[in-house]
């Protein structure tokens, strides 16, 4: 079932039709920012807890 899984993932990658994000280019904002800000973070799921 796993390689099944990585078989059909690599296949859609090879077609394009999938792609595997990744962070090349991202620069870190510069020191300072967001300072005094106050964030939310409503709920728990992986992008609540990607953003927290
Ligand atoms: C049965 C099933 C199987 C899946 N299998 C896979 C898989 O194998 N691989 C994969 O990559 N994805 C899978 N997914 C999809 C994946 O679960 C979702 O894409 C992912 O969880 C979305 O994350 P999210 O943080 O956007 O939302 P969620 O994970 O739904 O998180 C939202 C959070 O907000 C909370 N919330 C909602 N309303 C409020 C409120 N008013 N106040 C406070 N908190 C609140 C909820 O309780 C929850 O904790 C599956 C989904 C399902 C339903």
């Amino acid at each position: 079932m796993v390689a099944g899984l990585g078989a059909t993932a690599a296949a859609m990658q090879a077609l394009g039709i999938a792609g595997i994000a990744h962070a090349q280019g991202w620069t870190p904002p510069p020191p300072g920012t967001g300072a005094g800000q106050s964030v939310i973070v409503l709920g728990a799921g992986i992008a609540g807890l990607v953003a927290a």
